[in-house]
């Protein structure tokens, strides 16, 4: 019997809790995997590794699995693209810039707040800090506040009038280039796979070029398992991983009831991937 068969669906590399924008903590996101069958789980949330250690410390209450410290990294070029990266090999350091990522994240809230308060509306850094828990800060709660005041009606308002690119409340992020990322993150001896890439938009006669640039910068692996992938986009790319020797990942990028229509068990119903991908990851 093959091990493939077995674990397939098993694995989710690819999930946000507290320490970013997600629904969970760290612990809670580990109890739920289990209950839905993982085997083997990534937490990955948005240019921190804030919620590592403690996602790491439910392998104790939780032996059966398999825990991956990791992160997603906000890269630009020309529009901004993630990179997922995996402590995979229990390497003792993080990617070097990810404490540089949190101050350009800070400089931008407090240029944001001025701008917006510069337009008239009364918002305070003090209830900013509260909204966003021990998350990171960001237009989200920019968002909630705007909202509890009652300055608009809807989310969506205040982005679309407010806080979406090019609108007055916004102010752009400081990223790191691929190059930048992909260094920093080999550097420290983590595995960095390319989120999403069907966000990058992309034409199938342009990614093979795109690829290989990003390969011979140190990239080893692609998601091509991912909720926001059609059947069709998923094949494209595992046929290119497969070109270009990288690791397929699958990621449900499950952000709990944050992003209520993903669930946990979308890598159990929709992802061939299984255990095996664990140990290409560690190679
Ligand atoms: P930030 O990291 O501070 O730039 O915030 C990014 C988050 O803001 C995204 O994850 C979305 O939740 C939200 N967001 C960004 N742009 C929009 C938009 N145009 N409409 C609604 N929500 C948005
Ligand atoms: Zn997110
Ligand atoms: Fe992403
Ligand atoms: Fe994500």
């Amino acid at each position: 019997m093959n091990v493939k068969s077995q674990t397939a669906g098993r694995l989710d590399l690819h999930t946000h809790s507290t320490a970013s924008d997600g629904a969970l903590s760290p612990s809670q996101l580990v109890s739920e995997a289990e209950k839905v069958g993982i085997l083997a789980l990534a937490l990955t949330d948005h240019d921190t590794v804030e919620g590592v250690a403690e996602f790491l410390a439910a392998a104790d209450s939780h032996p059966a699995l398999t825990l991956l410290g990791g992160v997603e990294i906000s890269l630009e070029y020309p529009n901004e693209f993630h990179l997922l990266a995996y402590n995979a090999r229990g390497a003792p350091g993080i990617p070097s810039e990810l404490g540089r990522l949190q101050g350009f994240r800070d400089d931008r809230n407090r240029i944001m707040l001025e701008k917006i308060r510069a337009l008239g509306y009364d918002l305070s850094w003090e209830r900013l800090k509260e909204l966003s828990g021990t998350g990171q800060l960001g237009r989200p709660h920019f968002a909630a506040a705007l909202l509890e005041k009652g300055y608009f009606k809807k989310r969506q308002d205040v982005f679309d009038e407010l806080l979406a690119k090019g609108r007055p409340g916004y102010v752009d992020k400081i990223r790191l280039t691929p190059a930048e990322g992909l260094a920093m993150t080999r550097a420290a001896a983590w595995t960095p796979v390319l989120a999403h890439p069907f966000t990058l938009r992309l034409s199938a006669d342009d990614w093979p070029a795109f690829m290989r640039g990003l390969v011979d910068m140190g990239l080893l692996g692609v998601e091509v398992f991912h909720p926001g992938m059609s059947e069709e986009e998923s094949r494209f790319f595992q046929a290119l991983a497969k070109r270009f020797d990288l690791i397929a990942t699958a990621g449900s990028d499950f952000h709990g009831a944050a992003k209520p229509h993903i669930s946990l068990n979308w890598v159990r119903e929709h992802s061939a991937l299984g255990m095996e991908t664990i140990d290409r990851l560690r190679r």
